[in-house]
């Protein structure tokens, strides 16, 4: 029996990690949106730069569109008033020229604000371009970290999973369905708890000294009154390498 208890330990700490690497694997979705959202917030002053150069551009060339609509205007003003042979359509004439003119002035001076608006933008881009390539990037790298860290965790489990296979196999069909029953109803999927200064280290109820005795023997499966965990004794000296199976969780 003792061998057989030795058997669930190990299988239980493989367990463990397959749950932990489970927890860990889930999460990837939601820390790959933090680094995203991260590396949004850093470059957040590059984007305005870059949107403000744009709706510069932008602006710039729906009023380029309007100054052209503007001087075909102007042109027709003109033709109207070298045509004009009465004073009336002369008037309208020079009315409708002088409104073209000024339009067009107007446009005139809109269209440079937009074009020192664009170089400006332009300018800080370059300056700090070099700040940005960087930010850019760490970025990748974090991304490129991130992903081999994932890479090894799936490796990781396919590991473990075949490990706990094996380990599973080994064990008398017995003892595979008690652990397999109360790793079934137990919420947290850890089915042994080490008896330690006499109480379960999982529920932390109090042992019979006589009982604390039987479990040290390990002759017999012997459960945990409150929490139904089967029970084991490990010496100081003979703890595992991934600490007690309880506090790994
Ligand atoms: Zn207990």
């Amino acid at each position: 029996m003792k061998a057989e208890l030795e058997q669930l330990v190990a299988l239980q700490n493989v367990d463990t990690g397959i749950r932990r690497l489970q927890s860990d694997l889930e999460s990837i979705p939601r820390r790959r949106a933090e680094i995203e959202s991260e590396f949004d917030q850093r470059a957040f002053e590059f984007k305005a730069l870059q949107q403000a150069g744009e709706t510069a551009r932008e602006t710039r060339a729906a009023l380029d569109k309007e100054l052209a609509e503007q001087r075909v205007r102007l042109e027709k003003a003109e033709r109207d008033l070298m045509a004009s042979n009465n004073s009336k359509v002369y008037e309208a004439a020079i009315r409708e020229r002088d409104a073209a003119k000024k339009h067009i002035g107007e446009l005139e001076t809109k269209v440079l604000e937009q074009m020192e608006a664009a170089e400006t933008a332009e300018k800080q881009l370059a300056e700090r371009e070099p700040e940005f390539a960087r930010l850019r990037a760490e970025h990748e790298e974090r991304l490129r970290a991130f992903e081999e860290q994932t890479r090894s965790w799936s490796a990781e489990i396919e590991e473990r999973r075949r490990e706990r296979e094996r380990r599973f196999a080994e064990l008398p069909p017995g003892i595979k369905a008690t652990y397999q029953r109360i790793v079934g109803r137990i919420r947290d999927g850890v089915a042994l708890a080490e008896a330690r200064n006499g109480a379960c280290s999982a529920c932390r109820m109090t042992l019979r000294p006589q009982l604390m005795a039987e479990i040290r023997r390990g002759d017999d499966i012997i459960t945990c009154d409150n929490c139904n965990r089967i029970l084991y004794y490990q010496p100081a000296s003979q703890q595992t390498p991934q600490g007690t199976t309880v506090s790994a969780t």
